[in-house]
């Protein structure tokens, strides 16, 4: 008999298959007693299973694809840290030693340890991190097991996944990197939130993923015949005929639908009403680059210079940072280049960055972005060199994340200042006129808007942060992501404030975050007044078709009514009148 499973659509697409089920949890876990003289045998073998785990973990820190968009080293790291930390080395030897438990139940015991020391500590944010617990012991216990492996270690077994729904208690991002390499068609996993960085990751893989769906692995087992729709975060599990055909057909048309979206490439993005919208990219990594041109972007609104930091010891010297921006010039041939100054802090805590320090207790809020390069001059002054220098190379601007007062914005002027004259008397070009923009991502340059709009040349609002700001969520902790509101009207408000601010002081306002790539909000953003979406180049096509199917004034009208709504329930009623009529 059929049954349905419900979980978070993550990552949209339909996938059809088998299911390969590759993480077990801890509950089938055995204990059994040891001898005596088997104790030191144990207790090797339980040391074997933790350095065959690290030599695993560095072996897939070695190969993460160039291509990878988020700090997916950073977890490695801290997962290669716990393995060598005593808690999980030397506390189960002494437990074999004392009670003569096998491996596998001794380091089981001390899994229950932690986490229900974890458990009890009031802070969500250290109460999340009993999960990179259980994924460590679990890689142990793998080997300690020799059950299943986790997804890397059957990248020989190819043809074996290729195809295949995967299914896990949960996955980490490297797991989820070597998807596509597997050839995996989707996946599903028990825990996990919309904006965890497996999710983010499933999404620029163009992987269908639904998450957080609670007991699957009770209800789906090795080689059941699944459909996975990951739009509508729906999980069909042996499917009967006409259901199956429904879904097949499903799938033909969406694949017709983005490959249709090619065509719109070498078009303008135009409303009906003829108004000009300019569509740039969001990018990061060098593999992003030519992505650039093949969807046909007006140019880059974001590039996110920070990914420059990681997998390495040491931060980039200034000629790497030229070198790499006169790269991505050449790339884009003529095509404006916005350079956004580094914004290492927060979730993205990297060697390469800043080594000293413990993480703060609420990261989010604190030495991050601009506030880490004012306190760390060495970190930021070569950078803005190298961009000056690489500013006769190409269009080029420079944009300064996080940006929360004047202040900050004269003190990183003024090293700009600084470094001009620095190279002027050594005779080293650089575009005198190079444009100096700010992210509005803090509450209060989103109210305050108009000052940094008098003494900056363009402003670009980064919604990612502005909404864990106003909202006062952690963006990455999923117990308070059902907060993570784009169409709060206290968000709205700021948005529509920064866009008006930019309108009075003649200044372009571009949008770089998520919410410029979600369909669902590209006409509330028109008729907000946005004329520049900076976006990730999977989804810019489909925001363009969009654009060229939306009628400004009509939307203007909406966003008005939007505006005065009293919560987001109103607002998203509004838009479902808009996108019915686009249907129509
Ligand atoms: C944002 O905050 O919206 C943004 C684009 O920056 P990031 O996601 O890199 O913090
Ligand atoms: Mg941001």
């Amino acid at each position: 008999m059929s049954i349905a499973l419900h979980g978070m659509g993550v990552s949209r697409g339909i996938a059809i298959g088998s299911v390969h089920v590759i993480q077990k949890d801890q509950h089938d876990i055995r204990e059994y007693k040891i001898k005596e003289t088997e104790v030191d045998t144990e207790v090797k073998r339980l040391e074997s299973a933790i350095t065959c785990a690290s030599e695993q973990l560095r072996a897939i820190r070695k190969h993460i694809p160039r291509a990878t968009e988020t700090d997916i080293a950073a977890f490695i790291d801290t997962h290669l840290l716990m393995l060598e930390d005593s808690a999980l080395t030397h506390e189960p030897a002494r437990l074999i030693r004392e009670f003569k438990y096998n491996a596998e139940w001794a380091l089981k015991q001390q899994r229950d340890a932690l986490v229900s020391v974890f458990e009890e500590m009031n802070d969500p944010y250290l109460r999340t991190r009993q999960d990179d617990v259980d994924y460590v012991v679990n890689r142990i216990q793998r080997f300690l097991t020799d059950r299943s492996p986790m997804l890397h270690e059957e990248t020989n077994s190819r043809k074996q996944l290729s195809g295949h729904i995967v299914l896990a208690n949960d996955l980490t991002p490297a797991d989820t990197v070597l998807m596509q390499h597997n050839g995996i068609s989707g996946f599903l996993t028990e825990y996990g939130g919309p904006t965890s960085h497996t999710a983010i990751l499933a999404r620029s893989l163009g992987i269908p993923a639904i998450v957080g769906v609670q007991q699957a692995l009770r209800y789906v087992n090795e080689d059941d015949h699944v459909i996975l729709d990951g739009t509508h975060g729906v999980l069909i599990v042996d499917p009967d005929k006409r259901t199956l055909n429904q879904y097949e057909k499903l799938q033909r048309k969406e694949r017709r639908y983005y490959s249709d979206l090619k065509k719109l490439k070498g078009k303008p993005a135009i409303s009906l009403d003829e108004t000009v919208i300019e569509l740039q990219a969001n990018i990061e990594l060098p593999a992003d680059f030519d992505t650039v041109k093949e969807v046909g972007a007006n140019g880059v609104g974001l590039y996110r210079t920070e990914f420059l930091y990681m997998n390495r010891d040491e931060p980039p010297d200034e000629e790497e940072h030229y070198d790499t921006y006169t790269k991505v010039i050449d790339v884009l041939d003529g095509l404006p280049l916005t350079i956004r100054t580094l914004d290492l802090g927060a979730d993205k805590q990297v060697d390469g960055g800043r080594k000293s320090g413990p993480i703060a207790a609420n990261p989010a809020l604190g030495l991050r972005a601009v506030r880490l390069c004012l306190k760390e001059p060495s970190l930021f002054r070569p950078q803005i060199r190298a961009i000056l220098r690489a500013s006769v190379h190409g269009p080029l601007r420079v944009m300064i994340p996080m940006l929360s007062n004047l202040h900050e914005m004269n003190q990183v002027l003024q090293i700009v200042e600084e470094t001009k004259s620095e190279l002027a008397e050594k005779g080293i070009p650089f575009d005198h006129d190079i444009q100096f923009g700010g992210m509005i991502e803090v509450p209060a340059a989103a109210v305050c808007a108009e000052i940094f709009a008098r003494h900056l040349d363009f402003l670009s609002i980064g919604t990612n942060d502005l909404i864990q700001y106003t909202m006062a969520i952690d963006r990455v902790n999923d117990e308070v992501n059902y907060l993570y509101d784009p169409l709060h009207p206290a968000v709205l408000k700021l948005i529509h404030g920064t866009i008006k601010a930019g309108e009075k002081a003649g200044i372009p306002v571009a949008l770089c975050g998520e919410m410029a790539g979600e369909s669902q909000y590209t006409g509330l953003l028109l008729g907000l007044g946005l004329r520049e979406f900076s976006v990730h180049p999977s989804v810019l096509l489909e925001i363009k078709q969009i654009i060229t199917q939306s009628h400004i004034e009509e939307l203007s009208r909406l966003a008005k009514k939007a505006l005065s709504a009293e919560n987001s329930i109103e607002v998203a009623e509004i838009l479902s009148a808009l996108q019915s009529t686009r249907a129509s």
